[in-house]
């Protein structure tokens, strides 16, 4: 295969809200607006925001579990925006999700067994024989016991049920999985074999994955690229680890400082994130994190900043700290956030 195995190209999702009687303009919920990136075979790509900055709608839009406003999403190299509802099954199949909430994504009524054929036995009748070999080969793959084939969602653990979903994504041998918030409801220690366990089975399998999280540690520890939203846009993409260093957006800034350091000896910027995120209904003009942002210049109240490229590989939509010279030479420290750009 060449090329990338998805490629996004401006996807928008604006939601038209009810007009009332009279009424000249329909005010419209802008869900995600212009995203545009591109995931490799075997890597793992997070997204991440606080919550209503339209990271789930991205990935059922990555589904096509609803429709785009405009814009396209290209699974090695097809456009699977027009396709007709038999034609997206087959492509679907190449991109499975796994859920935040596992207990709700399964269905109660039947067995662990039964769950993870169920993807498989909808694109083709296997025998009994062909069911079982199949519920046991996953749920070994996932570190469950197969004698657990015959138990309800109910008769086992938040982080079983976990593995159970993770297993079902895995039935149809896709080349990506797209994972929204699947650690966020479970304990710290069983987080951490859940994201061991998909590592594991990406480098076993060299599946994609898009995790899709609020949570900065958890990022931090599965991401190589990192996608951080803001407001339906995506306002920097870079490298994990150069994100996490030396993050270049105000706001992919303070959410860092805002995160807990589970390490003593790192350096913390002290850049508070302050206010409430806007409505998406009427996100505020040009640049949308303006009215939170300390470096906010008259520009920002003014112009959408475009993603601009760095020397370093990441993508940064930012008028004062991405201008088009590239990265800026000095490290940005907890006091340049304050320089004399600020107060321009
Ligand atoms: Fe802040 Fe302006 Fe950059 Fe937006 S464009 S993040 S308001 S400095």
């Amino acid at each position: 295969m060449s090329g990338s195995l998805l490629k996004v190209e401006n996807l928008t999702k604006h939601y038209p809200l009810g007009a009332g009687f009279l009424k000249k303009t329909i005010p419209v919920v802008q869900a995600v607006t212009d995203v545009s990136f591109s995931v490799e075979a075997g890597e793992t790509l997070c997204i991440v925001g606080e919550s209503g900055c339209g990271k789930s709608t991205l990935a059922r839009l990555l589904m096509r579990l609803v429709e785009p406003t405009a814009g396209r999403v290209l699974i090695e190299g097809f456009d699977i925006a027009g396709l007709k509802k038999n034609l997206l099954r087959d492509w679907r199949r190449r991109m499975q999700m796994v859920f935040q909430d596992p207990y709700s994504s399964l269905n109660p009524r039947l067995t662990a067994g039964q769950i993870i054929t169920e993807p498989a036995e909808n694109f083709g009748r296997l025998s009994r024989r062909q069911r079982q070999a199949l519920a046991v080969e996953l749920l070994r793959k996932v570190g469950m016991s197969p004698e657990l084939m015959h138990r309800l969602p109910s008769e086992l653990s938040g982080g079983q049920r976990q593995r159970l979903g993770i297993a079902r994504a895995l039935a149809l041998r896709p080349s990506l999985i797209i994972a929204d918030e699947a650690v966020s409801a479970l304990d710290v220690s069983v987080q951490a074999q859940i994201l061991n366990l998909l590592m594991d089975l990406q480098q076993e399998t060299g599946i994609a994955l898009i995790f899709i999280s609020h949570d900065l540690r958890v990022v931090e520890h599965i991401g190589q690229r990192v996608a951080v939203m803001y407001l339906g846009r995506i306002v920097e993409l870079a490298p994990c680890e150069a994100l996490f260093a030396r993050p270049v957006h105000p706001y992919t800034e303070a959410l860092i400082a805002a995160a807990p350091v589970p390490d003593p000896t790192r350096i913390r910027l002290e850049v508070p994130l302050q206010g409430e995120v806007p409505s998406p209904i009427q996100p505020p003009k040009g640049c949308a994190f303006h009215p939170r942002c300390p470096l906010a210049v008259e520009r920002c109240r003014i112009e959408v900043p475009p993603l601009v490229p760095m020397a370093d590989g990441r993508v940064v939509a930012c008028h004062v700290r991405a201008p088009t010279m590239g990265i800026p030479a000095e490290p940005i420290t907890a006091n340049s956030s304050l320089s004399p750009m600020a107060q321009q």
